[in-house]
């Protein structure tokens, strides 16, 4: 399921990915991509990380931390891109470098204290649940701002930007407006608090040729490397 097959995938996705950057006019170095790697094994995050994959995403805190006390290799950055239970928020600061589904300002100032505890500065993204879906993470579009302001006052915070997760469609082109919407989120939000937010977190397995053209600098993609999940 892994092995050579795996590696084959994902040097495939990264030459697209290139490509499609470079078809749009975007610098391929300014677009990461994040290997979604939830409920898969620590040995395929080590087999890829051997290959070369630095960013590496989990959604489940203790599954996560587990994976990363199984995998040796040095120099990975760890995403943790999945919703935060408050009662687990404690174990997020000095274990993932970037958080990308801050949602909620008592999730924030509970991030920022326990950064404060480890007197490190946690990286964070809001967010934001554009189509207002009830199941799904994420604030709505007319709280953003409240939000973001808040975070940019807790000391131990670094807002980077935001992310979103559209609704599922077949047709990727679906996704499309979704991203547009939060490009424009993005830019509004850095006029109004003026300081640059680098990052847009946006675009999966199914859509991330439309993100990238639209603008997204981290994609966040599981079963095209790894393979469907069980
Ligand atoms: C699982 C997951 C992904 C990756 O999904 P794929 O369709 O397997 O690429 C991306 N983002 C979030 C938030 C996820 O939960």
């Amino acid at each position: 399921m892994y092995g050579q097959e795996m590696i084959k995938r994902w040097l495939e996705l990264k030459q697209e990915i290139d490509n499609t950057a470079l078809g749009c006019g975007r610098n391929p170095e300014d677009i990461r991509l994040v290997a979604v790697s939830k409920l898969h094994s620590a040995e395929a995050v080590s087999e890829l990380a051997q290959a070369g994959q630095v960013d590496f995403g989990e959604n489940y805190v203790q599954e996560a931390l587990d994976k990363k006390n199984q995998v040796h290799q040095t120099g990975l950055i760890w995403h943790f891109i999945g919703h935060i239970q408050t009662n687990k928020a404690k174990f997020l600061p000095s274990n993932f470098d970037l958080i990308h589904t801050l949602d909620r300002s008592k999730l924030a100032r509970t991030l920022d204290q326990k950064a404060k505890e480890q007197t490190l500065v946690q990286p964070v993204l809001i967010q934001v649940n554009l189509a207002e879906e009830k199941q799904k993470g994420g604030i709505s579009e007319k709280d953003l701002f409240d939000l973001a302001q808040e975070i940019i006052n807790l000391e131990n915070l670094k807002l980077e930007g935001l992310m979103c997760m559209p609704p599922f469609f077949q047709e990727a082109e679906r996704s499309r407006p979704y991203f547009v919407r939060l490009r424009e989120n993005k830019k509004e939000l850095q006029q109004k608090l003026g300081l640059n937010l680098p990052h847009l977190s946006m675009g999966m397995t199914g859509d991330y040729i439309q993100a990238i053209e639209e603008g997204a600098t981290l994609l966040r993609i599981g079963s095209r490397v790894f393979g469907p999940r069980e």
